[in-house]
């Protein structure tokens, strides 16, 4: 390895290391959370008569869909619990984000060490 292209990984390692710093300080932030995806459905209650069955649905309901046991489950969001329910959905998400980028710059940072700490590596006797 070089000298430039030493200096390249340098720059690598600093911006790498800024923007973990930035993911910690949103992995740090405390707030609820709601594990899973929400998925509008459109409601129809099957009611005779009712203006959902001439094809005008209510408003649509909210689904919070995860995986339990390996399985994927739905359960409806009670209309009071929406506005919670989606700000708590979207704070996960963004949780998860920010450990999954944090994870990638980890090994990217590992693999910079390691070629790094090659290239300083000296042979013996000196020269
Ligand atoms: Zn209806």
């Amino acid at each position: 390895m070089n000298k430039s292209e030493a200096s390249r990984l340098r720059l690598s390692a600093s911006r790498l290391i800024a923007e973990r710093h930035t993911l910690e300080n949103v992995l740090l932030e405390h707030h609820r959370m709601l594990r899973g995806s929400l998925l509008e459905r459109p409601k129809f209650c099957g009611k005779p008569g009712c203006k959902c069955t001439k094809g005008q649905p209510h408003p649509p309901g909210l689904c919070l869909s995860r995986l339990v046991n390996g399985t994927v489950r739905q359960i409806f969001i009670r209309a009071a619990d929406h506005e919670r329910a989606r700000k708590e959905a979207l704070a996960y998400k963004e949780y998860r984000q920010a450990l999954r980028r944090w994870r990638a710059i980890d090994k990217e940072l590992n693999t910079i060490w390691e070629d790094l700490g090659g290239s300083q590596e000296e042979g013996y006797p000196f020269e």
